[in-house]
């Protein structure tokens, strides 16, 4: 597959990492081809601004039923260009998918101008909010959910009546490419120019695209990235939302569901190899119960098995650059006393078979170990034994990060507490990622995994800048702004105030 943009950077070659088979060629864009992209991007952003609430609503569900029509076609790019299983790739395309419906259908009412209470000092005042497109949005993606991720800020920021100018992690273009083609024959149909449009490169374009002129950034990606994108932005104003890594931990309970949690900490912490921004990276369980769920997570996750084929638990490693973090931290782990599970596993290379990576449990393993702290980014997981949940609660905070997590109890309440405690963007109780589900939900995080809020109504909101209206609508009884203002207006407006906040209330 190759691209007709042109490019003054030369190009590049997204290749399948499973087979080291060449996907395509595409071109790696510079200043020049952002400047352009931006200049078009105006001119269809006052375009698809102008059509309104119900015709952007249309549009975009035209293009959700038509990803939805071509679901498996887009999931075979996904699993060619990440190495995911297809099945894996497909339930990424469902949930992307509910968000282009959420954000279309929700729009209007989240962002539509709508009347506040003046208040009783001004009611002479007609008051109302509204939410204006920004412009032009940037959004710089990742490639572990290469579709997912970068549409909770493409949709809603399409829905929010802005264009997007979309560049794609250099592992995933392809599917770049197919998003922005796919919007173009629905959503885009008649335009001047590409409401939608493509950027492929490296980082250097993510750069390029940074310092264009957008209104605003939306990245996606690490921390390190993050702090670079945003020290770029500094030199134009330009607002930056920022959705990071993590170290998720999820917490079990001593009266918890035990088979549920292990199933959950196997899935949240291996399915797609462990490259999942919210995926479990460390498992705290109280003390009563931790052999027995030790037991049951080592069964599970025994049984797993990377690969190819279909049928495969997960796939390689999309980024092989990734190994050497995780061999860096599966060393780090044993060095300092920790313990691999399963048993088969000699040694920490018997875990790394070619691009793909095995599953591991470790345990043992102090707080302060690389392991522990940094985002792993693979199928690897920490599990210790924690006197209680509130220890369990304590020992999740001591980290940078704070993404997701997950509580297990017998009780919902407890649980639920707990997740308000934990000081993470979202939790999930008796479940994992499951916030995720929920696209009324809005997603982020907290410290270094960023700021900002993707999905829901607060992910409207990301993509649109607040427009207040005060309208008069008859002549003030007592006007004070204004040099014409007599001792009598002030003493009125004076009473008013005195009448209705300065008196004492009655203890509730
Ligand atoms: P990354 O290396 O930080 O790259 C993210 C994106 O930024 C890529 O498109 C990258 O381009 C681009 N980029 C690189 N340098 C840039 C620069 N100087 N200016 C602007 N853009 C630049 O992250 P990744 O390896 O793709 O993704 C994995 C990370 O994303 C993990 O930390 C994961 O936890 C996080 N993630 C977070 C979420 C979330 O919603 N919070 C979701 C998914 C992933 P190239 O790839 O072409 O170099």
């Amino acid at each position: 597959m190759t691209t007709s943009q042109t490019s003054d950077a030369g190009t590049f070659e997204t290749v399948n990492p499973a087979t080291g088979q060449v996907i395509g060629l595409f071109p790696v864009a510079g200043p020049e081809q952002a400047a352009a992209a931006v200049s078009r991007a105006r001119e269809a952003s006052r375009w698809w601004a102008e059509l309104g609430w119900r015709e952007r609503r249309n549009r975009l569900l035209d293009w959700k039923a038509q990803v939805t029509r071509q679901l498996d076609e887009l999931a075979i790019l996904v699993h060619d260009e990440t190495g995911k299983p297809a099945d894996d790739a497909r339930l990424e395309i469902v949930l992307a998918i509910l968000h282009i419906d959420w954000a279309a259908r929700h729009a209007h009412r989240v962002l539509g101008a709508h009347r506040v209470f003046s208040g009783v000092a001004a009611l002479n005042l007609s008051a109302t909010v509204e939410y204006q497109p920004l412009g032009v949005i940037g959004v710089i993606g990742p490639w572990n959910y290469p579709v997912l991720t970068p549409m909770g800020s493409i949709a809603y920021a399409l829905a929010a009546g802005n264009a997007v100018i979309f560049k794609p992690s250099e592992f995933t273009p392809a599917v770049g490419e197919w998003l922005v083609a796919s919007f173009a024959q629905t959503a885009g149909r008649g335009s001047p120019q590409p409401v939608l449009q493509l950027l492929t490169g490296d980082g250097r374009t993510g750069a390029a695209l940074t310092t264009s002129g957008v209104d605003k950034v939306a990245f996606t990606g690490s921390a390190a990235t993050a702090r670079k994108v945003m020290a770029a932005a500094a030199e134009r104003l330009t607002p930056v939302i920022a959705e990071c890594g993590g170290k998720d931990a999820l917490i079990v309970d001593a009266d918890a569901d035990l088979n549920a949690a292990a199933d959950a900490a196997a899935w949240g912490g291996l399915s797609n190899a462990g490259q999942t921004c919210i995926g479990v990276e460390r498992v705290y369980v109280a003390d009563p119960v931790y052999e027995t769920f030790l037991a049951k997570l080592t069964e599970r996750v025994t049984a797993l098995r990377p690969g190819s084929e279909a049928g495969a638990s997960y796939g390689p490693m999309t980024m092989p650059s990734q190994i050497e973090v995780i061999r860096r931290h599966l060393t780090d782990a044993v060095a300092r006393g920790g313990r691999a599970l399963p048993s088969s596993l000699e040694s920490v290379e018997d875990a790394i078979d070619g691009g793909y990576v095995r599953p591991v449990i470790l345990t043992d393993v102090p707080e302060d170990a690389a392991a522990v702290r940094e985002e792993t980014f693979g199928p690897t997981i920490t599990v210790r034994r924690v006197a209680s949940l509130e220890e369990g609660i304590r020992l999740a905070n001591a980290s940078a990060y704070g993404l997701g997590a997950s509580i297990f109890s017998g009780s919902r309440r407890r649980a639920v507490a707990a997740a308000r405690a934990l000081r993470t963007g979202a939790a999930s109780v008796n479940s994992v990622v499951s916030f995720m589900l929920v696209p009324a939900l809005p997603f982020g995080g907290v410290g270094e995994s960023g700021f900002g809020r993707i999905h829901g109504a607060d992910g409207l909101r990301e993509f649109a800048r607040a427009k207040s209206i005060a309208s008069q609508w008859m002549k003030s009884p007592a006007p004070v702004t204004t040099f014409a203002r007599t001792d009598k207006d002030v003493a009125r407006t004076l009473g008013l105030v005195r009448f209705l906040h300065g008196r004492r209330r009655p203890r509730s």
